[in-house]
């Protein structure tokens, strides 16, 4: 236990910070006592896209936090929004026949901004607790259609759906299922539409077409009568920004209305304009019957997650479901949907999406086009404001490195050192900025990115690695 009076919590050291944070906080998805040997970097405050950390760094977060901050740090909307509704109402439940005013009028502006077979919400307090609930609720609704055997659920290698019992079980990430007993009894796995690493010299619309094919593999290998749902996310986006053949989604949609089968998007990345439209679903061509949502709600400035219940379901539920016996303490938490509200009203004021769709998404392309021809990158990817940049040893063939190298790691070192936050996936790059950018804020993102890769370039050739 260690005595000494502590300064006031503002005014430590980056030192102090990092010993109080390795003696008591254990972080999600960190190797514990490697951290606590390096120490943490300490984020202090943000401003717009920028952060700043306890030595007095400016960093360009090229990753809106993780993901989520979609409309930038600091804005005041949001902030006003969630101080009003503290006072107002801190906290209420909608158990019991109960409800708040935020909850409710989230509920009706989420059902506005869906595709229209959207008309229901129910609201969990992330993503993961979302993706829980898409399980109880589809193999409910089978049950409810009288044949409760349709309980499969069918998802993807590499996909990731949060890190609860379900969330992980739906995720397709051998390193989450080896710890934990998962996955749960009945839920499989199929292929990634991922061309970069499996495409073997087919065209990427060919190879969609084949990727979605192994969906109608799996459901005949089970079953189509066992078979409850099919999810995915419209771009893997922890797996690395695995942007599918345009041929993909419109074949999973045929497979799924040809089996029956309920077609569930995981729009937590995805959702309110990340990829140029309001879901990515939209940007894809599909049409699912349930949407997990969650990050861009609130752009996360607080937590909140949810699924969008299609018409097709929630009219089993509700006409002749009686009670789900189903939620959570925080479902519709009144400050979380407060905010939700002031952020959905801001991204529509300032019309974020369309920016992203007409101008932002293909002026992002444009400097991705560029990178392509940096040596170190073997495809260069971007779809509205997400990215990946492919680094490999050898251009002309795509030859990756030798993982144990770990590539990706260096480079996203030489991110860290340079004031840019980008995050490795093995050796791919990925980003999501914000979607409030300027174009010379992307002017200013992609330099720091191609300083980067050039830094990478000259470590590798020094160590021989290529
Ligand atoms: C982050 C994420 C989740 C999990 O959300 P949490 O809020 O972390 O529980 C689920 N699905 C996708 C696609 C995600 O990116």
């Amino acid at each position: 236990m260690n005595t000494a009076a502590k300064p006031p919590a503002n005014q430590r050291s980056t030192q102090q910070w990092q010993a109080a944070d390795a003696a008591h906080f254990l972080h999600p998805f960190t190797d514990f006592k490697s951290l606590a040997s390096k120490g943490s970097r300490v984020i202090t405050r943000a401003e717009n896209i920028y952060l700043w950390d306890s030595d007095g760094h400016k960093i360009l977060d090229a990753m809106s936090g993780l993901w989520c901050v979609n409309v930038g740090y600091g804005r005041q909307e949001l902030i006003d929004a969630a101080t009003r509704q503290l006072k107002e109402l801190p906290f209420y439940n909608s158990f019991f026949q109960t409800a708040t005013p935020p909850a409710i009028e989230l509920a009706e502006l989420l059902a506005e901004v869906t595709p229209p077979q959207f008309g229901h919400v129910f609201f969990s307090g992330s993503g993961s607790e979302g993706n829980d609930t898409v399980v109880r609720m589809v193999r409910r609704y089978w049950d409810l259609q009288g044949q409760p055997e349709r309980s499969v659920i069918i998802s993807r290698h590499n996909a990731y759906h949060g890190s609860t019992m379900a969330g992980a079980s739906l995720g397709g990430m051998s390193g989450m299922h080896a710890q934990g007993g998962l996955p749960i009894p009945g839920i499989v796995h199929i292929g990634q539409p991922f061309w970069f690493e499996l495409g073997g010299g087919m065209t990427r619309d060919a190879f969609g077409l084949e990727a979605a094919g192994w969906l109608e593999k799996k459901i005949l290998e089970i079953g189509a009568d066992k078979v409850a749902a099919f999810i995915g996310e419209p771009v893997q986006g922890a797996g690395g920004v695995i942007i599918p053949p345009a041929t993909y989604w419109p074949e999973i949609q045929r497979i799924c209305d040809k089996y029956g089968i309920l077609l569930v998007s995981d729009e937590v990345i995805c959702g309110f304009g990340r990829t140029g439209n309001w879901w990515g679903c939209e940007t894809f061509g599909f049409r699912p019957d349930l949407m997990t949502f969650a990050k861009g709600v609130t752009s996360g400035y607080i937590p909140l997650g949810g699924v969008m219940v299609g018409d097709r379901i929630a009219r089993v539920l509700i006409e002749r479901g009686g009670e789900f016996n189903h939620g959570y303490t925080y479902s519709g938490h009144p400050v979380a949907c407060a905010v939700g509200i002031a952020n959905l009203r801001l991204i529509q004021r300032e019309h974020l999406v369309d920016k992203v769709r007409d101008d932002l998404g293909p002026y992002l392309a444009r400097h991705f086009e560029m990178l392509a021809e940096h040596p170190l990158v073997g495809e260069a990817q971007s779809i509205g404001l997400m990215g990946a940049l492919q680094l490999v040893a050898d251009k002309a063939s795509g030859k990756t490195f030798d993982a144990v190298h770990e590539v990706g790691m260096l480079c996203r070192g030489h991110c860290f050192g340079n004031g840019l936050i980008m995050r490795a996936v093995g050796d791919r790059m990925i980003i999501a900025p914000p979607l409030v950018m300027t174009h010379a804020q992307i002017d200013e993102m992609a330099a720091l990115i191609r300083r980067c890769l050039d830094l990478t370039l000259a470590d590798v050739k020094a160590r021989r690695w290529l």
